[in-house]
């Protein structure tokens, strides 16, 4: 392989497994979540490897949408959120199926959709997590009116729920109630609700489809796991110096660490401005040579400083691991996540435009 400053390794057949999984588990239509470039582990490739398996994919944007579409994807592609009126054109021409959550966008679209192969769309309904879709109490009336849009067509009825991830799920049987008011009059449409959190725990939210991210990549979205996930993605730096600290000399901007005792230190290339956060400034941890060393000083925005065992031996370029597992250790995207006081989604979202990525399609044979 080439030099690689920092890369990222996404086992693909770990997403595919995850997403059989999560079909075995719930029985139902899978909407793959594939938004924010798959929540930082490639688009195309990932809908590559899930296109036998999806039954639709959802995006954020329609510049996701389109992206998956030039390059060859034909599954239905889903954008979660409404679009603005002009955006309405490209929605036609790369056939995507757009979520309609206002009227505003519903008659532009209506004006540019083919007379003879009305566009197929999704409506959002708001019913208590208050950023997006049409209210629940308004909904009925809502879809009333849309069937005079001769060239739309409703496909599906979604919700999003709020609190599916937190202790106290109460709130999500009040969406689920007021949701469920809406479905008598429209049996005949695709119906889905459940985010990771609901796929795996809240049966009765599963409807027709599910429509999971976070957990295709095997990342669980609270403690329980009532199925065997896969992560998929490891995070690997290099080390680029290394040094000695006599006692009471400090490290990186504002020397906020200084070595208590004499200490050998490496240089990790990794910084914030590859997405590692700087919150793990005298806080994270990292893997070198299977053993964890705590990162010491600033995370600065291209290299980090770790402390060194005096039995460590270690060599200019050897590998570094954020994410993901080596020899015996491991440190999880969701410890990563904690250490820096947010969430995963957020560190795996981050992982910026520097950090060259790199895919495995074929089983490795230490797999357990
Ligand atoms: C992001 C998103 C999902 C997927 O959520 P996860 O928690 O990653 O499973 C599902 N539905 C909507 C509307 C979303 O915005």
């Amino acid at each position: 392989m080439p030099y690689l400053r920092t890369h990222t390794e996404i086992d693909l057949l770990a997403i595919k497994h995850n997403a059989e999984a999560i079909k075995r588990h719930t029985g139902k239509q899978l909407i793959a979540v594939v938004k924010a470039d798959a929540y930082g582990h490639g688009a195309v490739r990932v809908a590559e490897i899930l296109r036998p398996i999806a039954d639709m994919f959802a995006v954020a944007t329609v510049e996701e949408g389109i992206e998956l579409r030039q390059a060859d994807i034909r599954t239905p592609i889903l954008t979660l959120f409404s679009c603005l009126p002009a955006q309405a054109e490209h929605i036609v021409e790369f056939s995507l199926t757009p979520t309609i959550g206002n009227w505003e966008f519903a008659t532009a679209l209506n004006e540019i959709a083919s007379e003879t192969s009305p566009t197929k769309v999704h409506v959002n309904i708001n019913t208590g997590m208050n950023r997006s879709g049409v209210c629940w109490t308004e909904a009925g009336q809502f879809l009333d009116r849309l069937q005079t849009l001769s060239r739309l067509e409703v496909e599906g009825l979604f919700t999003h729920l709020a609190t599916a991830d937190a202790v106290d799920t109460s709130f999500v049987s009040v969406q689920l109630k007021r949701f469920s008011s809406l479905l008598s009059d429209n049996s005949d449409k695709m119906v889905h609700v459940a985010n990771s959190a609901a796929t795996l725990a809240v049966p009765e939210s599963h409807f027709d489809a599910v429509r999971p991210g976070l957990s295709l990549y095997g990342v669980y979205p609270t403690p329980e796991k009532p199925i065997r996930l896969k992560p998929a993605l490891t995070w690997k730096a290099c080390i680029g110096w290394m040094g000695f600290l006599s006692e009471g000399a400090g490290v990186s901007y504002g020397l906020t660490y200084t070595a208590p005792y004499p200490t050998r230190v490496a240089m990790v290339q990794i910084g914030y401005g590859d997405g590692y956060p700087r919150s793990l400034s005298g806080i994270g941890e990292v893997l070198i040579g299977g053993r964890r060393r705590p990162i010491i000083g600033r995370v600065c925005m291209d290299v980090s400083v770790v402390r060194l065992e005096p039995s460590d031996t270690v060599s200019i370029g050897d590998e570094v691991v954020l994410i993901g597992k080596q020899g015996n250790a491991e440190i999880t995207v969701d410890e990563v996540a904690q250490r820096a006081g947010t969430i995963s989604y957020e560190i795996l979202t981050q992982i910026g435009p520097r950090v060259k990525r790199t895919f495995r399609s074929v089983a490795s044979n230490n797999e357990s």
